[in-house]
């Protein structure tokens, strides 16, 4: 079993922390729904700094290989992780409110109990487009396959006149 790395957050940009590590895909569970397996592992850095306005920061980087879903083929599709992002703590719900209504940067609560993975799996979900799939020619199922295009074929096969104008092209 893997020990789950936290930290209180505010005291971890006092202290200007700095800590690496790895995370086996396999802890990550809120991101199983989304791959293909859970093979390989994440390498992270997490470090507290205090920005120009002297607000608490926390940079994070993570990288490493995860196995998505093509969501054509749903063959196995590796994806390169490779994040970095600055987080901004706050201390109450009203000031994140206001970061939020900036959106400049993101920012989180500082809590003095900030679990580091489970951060790790939320930048993670948040940059994964919804519609990950193989490029054209590297999908095996690369053929009109969605419901939209079985549709618009059925459309095509059914209406006269579009037969008709098939027929007028040929000649
Ligand atoms: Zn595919």
């Amino acid at each position: 079993m893997s020990v789950r790395f936290m930290i209180d957050s505010i005291d971890f940009v006092r202290n200007a922390g700095i800590h690496q590590d790895k995370i086996p895909v396999l802890e990550l569970a809120r991101l199983h729904d989304l791959l293909f397996d859970n093979e390989g592992e994440l390498r992270y850095t997490i470090s507290g700094h205090f920005d120009k306005n002297n607000k608490p920061n926390l940079h994070l980087e993570i990288k490493g290989k995860i196995h998505l879903c093509c969501q054509r083929c749903l063959d196995k599709l590796p994806h390169i992780v490779d994040l970095q992002t600055i987080l901004l703590l706050v201390e109450s719900e009203a000031e994140l409110d206001q970061v939020d209504e900036e959106d400049t940067i993101d920012a989180i609560l500082a809590t003095p109990d900030l679990d580091v993975w489970s951060l790790i799996e939320e930048e993670i979900i948040l940059s994964l487009s919804i519609s990950s799939r193989h490029p054209d020619g590297a999908c095996e199922m690369y053929q009109p396959e969605s419901n939209e295009d079985i549709l618009f074929d059925k459309t095509q096969l059914t209406n006269p006149f579009a037969a008709l104008a098939a027929f007028k092209n040929k000649n």
